[in-house]
């Protein structure tokens, strides 16, 4: 079988030194096994991507020699395909609507972790606070009172459910050796935000699928998330691509490369006089 890879970067800055070796390392794989490099726009929040970031991603990869095999997919384009994933998932009773603020979700963090039986972890590996559950528990009523009231609400994975409707135990293959996963550390996460009707684990998912991809690249940070990736695409009857997570780049002080650290942008690099072949190997990747 052909390997498909993909590049799937957020188009909410300029691309760094960091993102360089994302997409030379899916690209090179792909290449070496004759198979397909995608690129894919992540663009599905609002307040943060903006079209003028997309552009310049996509001149900074030509740039720097990449070429893409077929259309980019641009996730904002796609939102009928999300909520049709999300209205099986809500079939089968694994979601609920979430009304609360985020101010709302801190206070009850703070109030549960002065409960005498109060949990260790209080935030996902993602850093987000652990949801306590309070929009679980409301009455089919109540519920439907809110919609009706115009209430902005998120969409929610009921994780324990959600883990109950899968038989396996669910497992990872990166490099031939299988991981366990364990998705619950991630609560009962937001499958739709109350600003886009989508999120992040169900989009990348979903994708990664629909685009046939069979190796997903990407930076060791979202290691945590391939757990839950799993689960969704086992309750979706997704296929399980192979993982790669690689390092990521640092500065010279060790710090990780970030969006805003202006000075390893490739559009920097490139009007310091720096060529492709440079940058390339500055990213780890010397013709
Ligand atoms: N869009 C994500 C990012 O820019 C990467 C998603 C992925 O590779 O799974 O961090």
């Amino acid at each position: 079988m052909s390997i498909v890879t993909r590049f799937a970067p957020s188009p909410t800055g300029a691309l760094h030194l960091g993102h360089a070796h994302a997409a030379l390392l899916a690209n090179t794989l792909a290449r070496r096994a004759g198979g397909r490099f995608l690129l894919r726009l992540e663009d599905i929040d609002p307040g943060r991507c903006r079209p003028e970031y997309a552009a310049g991603i996509e001149e900074d990869l030509a740039w720097l020699g990449l070429r893409w095999d077929g259309p980019v997919r641009v996730q904002s384009r796609h939102f009928p395909d999300y909520a049709a994933a999300l209205e099986r998932l809500a079939g089968r009773g694994l979601l609920y609507p979430c009304f609360c603020t985020r101010a709302d979700i801190s206070r009850e963090v703070a109030q549960a972790a002065h409960a005498p039986q109060a949990s260790h972890a209080r935030h996902a590996p993602d850093g987000v606070p652990l949801y306590p559950g309070t929009c679980r528990m409301l009455a089919p009523n109540e519920r439907a009172a809110r919609i009706a009231g115009g209430m902005r609400y998120a969409v929610r994975l009921d994780i324990a459910r959600a883990l109950a409707a899968v038989p396996e135990k669910l497992v990872f293959d990166e490099g031939g050796v299988l991981h366990p996963c364990d998705p619950a550390r991630f609560g009962d996460v937001v499958l739709a935000r109350k600003d886009a009707p989508a999120s992040y684990h169900l989009c990348v998912t979903h994708d990664d699928a629909v685009q046939g991809v069979s190796l997903v690249t990407r930076g060791e940070d979202l290691r945590p998330a391939t757990d839950l990736h799993r689960l969704l695409q086992t309750l979706m009857g997704w296929p399980a691509p192979r993982y790669i997570h690689h390092k990521l780049l640092t500065d010279a002080s060790g710090r990780r490369l970030a969006k805003r650290d202006r000075a390893a942008s490739l559009r920097d690099l490139r009007a310091q006089g720096l060529t492709a072949a440079e940058v390339r190997a500055l990213a780890g990747f010397p013709d």
